[in-house]
């Protein structure tokens, strides 16, 4: 017989149309959800052989699911510290540390991440490893490694391709070797000394063909996209998630296109906004700001222009969802709680959005929500607890004390002893 287990908690957050349960208890059989409601529906069947969990004072969520990570980089204190780390590191030393930080994301309340680059085959080996249970670890979707032109944005990791042949090989190839997603660099990337984030690297037409070829396939495709001349040829082509979105003219200045992501909704597409790196230091409480300002070199308050186009984004009704990017510069995998905070406190979203833009809104950008992202009876069971209440504050995702992926507790604060990543650039 499966497993039988049941928390019981202050409260539940669904992401559901029934939004919050009041005194509420989910239940688990195997590595299903059997029940989510309050504590007094819960039946004799239910709870008979059930292992019983009371979490006074916690909140019950859905698992979190981040849309945009790269688990073998270092989180190093700049972008050339991150390139070089990686690019030293053996393809074991590569492997090993991708386990590691898999399993920090676990800390973070994260039980799906998106990988969106690596070495070629070192994050499929771990997913395949968690996969078949040799290893603790969140779910993982990996794109292997990311298309990007000659020299293109991370071209250290990436696979070339320029012409129309080379894209289709590319996509072919990669899902042939199991990619659950395939990642294209639609424009150039600050990580990249070689690229210019403010240039287009494929046309709509380009991306169009890859978006073709992955689709005959059921494999979504997500493209990196900083200046608005790219974002819309992502939107132009069908791309399914598009990332960062910064909207940046040809200039440097913000150029946000009201038209074109009046488009994006009416095509169902989704944005995957990654604020941490960016924003982080602007967290006036975070612990080591002073350093951190510094290292980010920032003087003054947030301009209210760079916060703007991502108001904009989020008022155009697009499924938003907030990624971290964890594994670039200053941005570790054990807090993705920060990237939570820089979306409320920054841009000025309600808590409870947020936390759907972590659960039900990335889960259908990812396409899971068939399996995960709320909590409903007969989807995997994949939930957090955290201390607190995460609604009225969402600081309190800083406190997540329960891990559950597929009805396996992955993890549980008293198993750590160590604070989270201590420093700019400690990993
Ligand atoms: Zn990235």
């Amino acid at each position: 017989m499966s497993q039988k287990r049941i928390l019981k908690a202050d409260r539940a957050y669904t992401a559901t149309d029934s939004d919050i349960i009041e005194q509420a208890a989910v239940a688990m059989a195997g590595d299903r959800i059997t029940y989510v409601g309050p504590v007094a529906g819960l039946t004799p069947e239910l709870t008979a052989d059930a292992v019983v969990e009371e979490l006074p004072g916690h909140t019950l969520l859905p698992g979190m699911l981040d849309g945009h990570v790269h688990l073998s980089f270092t989180a190093g204190p700049n972008h050339d510290q991150v390139v070089d780390d990686i690019s030293r590191e053996t393809d074991m030393e590569q492997v090993l540390r991708t386990a590691s930080n898999a399993q920090k994301c676990l800390r973070a309340g994260l039980t799906t991440v998106r990988d969106l680059g690596g070495r070629r085959d070192v994050v499929p080996t771990v997913r395949d490893a968690i996969n078949a249970g040799r290893l603790a670890g969140p779910r993982i979707l990996s794109c292997n490694v990311p298309i990007t032109v000659t020299g293109g944005h991370i071209h250290f990791v990436g696979w070339e391709a320029n012409e129309e042949w080379e894209l289709r090989r590319a996509v072919r190839t990669l899902i042939k070797h199991g990619a659950d997603v395939i990642k294209i660099c639609a424009s150039g990337g600050n990580m990249t000394a070689e690229s210019n984030p403010l240039m287009v690297q494929y046309s709509a037409q380009q991306l169009g063909v890859v978006v073709e070829e992955a689709h005959k396939l059921d494999t979504p495709v997500a493209a990196h996209a900083i200046p608005t001349d790219s974002i819309r040829n992502c939107i132009e082509a069908g791309i399914d998630t598009i990332e960062h979105c910064v909207w940046l003219g040809a200039d440097g200045g913000y150029d946000y296109d009201e038209e074109a992501m009046a488009t994006a909704v009416a095509k169902d597409l989704t944005v995957s906004i990654t604020l941490a790196g960016v924003f982080r230091g602007y967290l006036a409480d975070m612990p080591l700001s002073e350093d951190m300002r510094a290292a980010m070199g920032i003087s003054g308050p947030l301009e209210e222009e760079r916060v703007a186009q991502f108001r904009n984004t989020w008022q155009s009704g697009v499924n938003l969802i907030i990624s971290s990017d964890s594994g670039v510069r200053y941005t570790p995998f054990d807090d993705y709680y920060i990237s939570l905070r820089c979306a409320a406190e920054l841009i000025g979203i309600p808590p409870r959005e947020v936390l759907m833009m972590a659960t039900r809104n990335p889960a259908k950008g990812l396409g899971v929500l068939h399996e995960r992202g709320t909590l409903e009876t007969g989807k995997a069971a994949d939930i957090i607890a955290v201390a607190g209440n995460p609604l009225a504050d969402i600081k309190a995702m800083a406190d997540v004390k329960l891990t559950i992926v597929g009805g396996k507790v992955m993890f549980r604060e008293e198993m750590i002893d160590a604070p989270r990543t201590p420093a700019l650039g400690v990993n």
